[in-house]
């Protein structure tokens, strides 16, 4: 049984002498395992659609459960991305974030559109790439699940809580602090929450039309990434990667 599909190249797993196992996000058949044979054979015609990062339109061949690449045609390689070694292993962390968020057979369309905006984001758009992350992921974490609840203090209903609690996804002021709840609190400025209300609400063709000042974009990006880790309960290699690199960039510049 042939099928077609239009997914985001996430993963590429080397596979016996010359194959590969390539994990895609599509919209309709969530994260999908398929076969790549031949793709690490010089000249194969695979190459350009089944790179990591790559939006391309694959004809799988489908038996017993198992999907083999028949052909495929690349849709967008978001070329100027590949060329910054920092925005492509921000791209590779929001790859990681969705394979892990998305499920076999489970349609994700707004997961998929949301990865799909975010990489041109990266590629395209002349923005912070703080912003960026930090779009990505409070809205992958609104998506799959764990939106947080940012209207006011959950105890005394406060509009201007000072804290938010990363593990149970809420906010509180200070004097209201819950002895119950065990998470750890980041602090949490007017400014940083009308920025996550903003982007957990707003329309998806918006996402990245907001402006914020840089220390905001700085706080908003470090609570959004907590928040995503706490929730999840797990660490990500290409987050790690990603900021060793920010790190390594800040230590040339006091070098120089
Ligand atoms: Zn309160």
């Amino acid at each position: 049984m042939y099928l077609t599909i239009q997914g985001i190249v996430l993963r590429v797993t080397d596979y016996h002498d010359r194959d590969a196992l390539l994990t895609l996000l599509t919209s309709h058949h969530g994260r999908l395992t398929v076969k790549a044979r031949g793709l690490r054979r010089k000249n194969s015609p695979l190459t350009a659609p089944c790179q990591l990062l790559a939006y391309g339109e694959f004809t799988l061949f489908e038996y017993r459960g198992q999907y083999t690449i028949n052909e495929a045609h690349t849709l967008e390689l978001f070329n100027p991305l590949r060329r910054d070694l920092n925005k492509l292993s921000l791209g590779t962390y929001f790859a990681q974030v969705s394979e892990v968020l998305s499920q076999e057979d489970l349609p994700n369309p707004e997961l998929q559109s949301l990865l799909l905006n975010s990489l041109y984001a990266l590629s395209r758009l002349d923005l912070p790439q703080q912003q960026i992350k930090a779009v990505f992921e409070l809205r992958a974490a609104c998506l799959s699940g764990y939106t947080p609840d940012l209207f006011g203090c959950h105890v005394c209903g406060n509009q201007n809580p000072e804290r938010f609690d990363l593990s149970a996804g809420h906010l509180e002021c200070g004097s209201c602090r819950d002895p119950e709840s065990p998470g750890i609190r980041m602090p949490v400025t007017g400014a940083v929450l009308e920025a996550m209300r903003y982007i957990s609400l707003c329309d998806p063709k918006k996402l990245f039309s907001f402006r914020v000042g840089e220390q905001t974009l700085r706080q908003l990006s470090a609570l959004t990434e907590a928040y995503l880790v706490t929730q999840l309960e797990r660490g990500f290699s290409t987050l790690d990667f990603y900021k060793s690199l920010l790190n390594a960039d800040s230590a040339e510049h006091r070098i120089s």
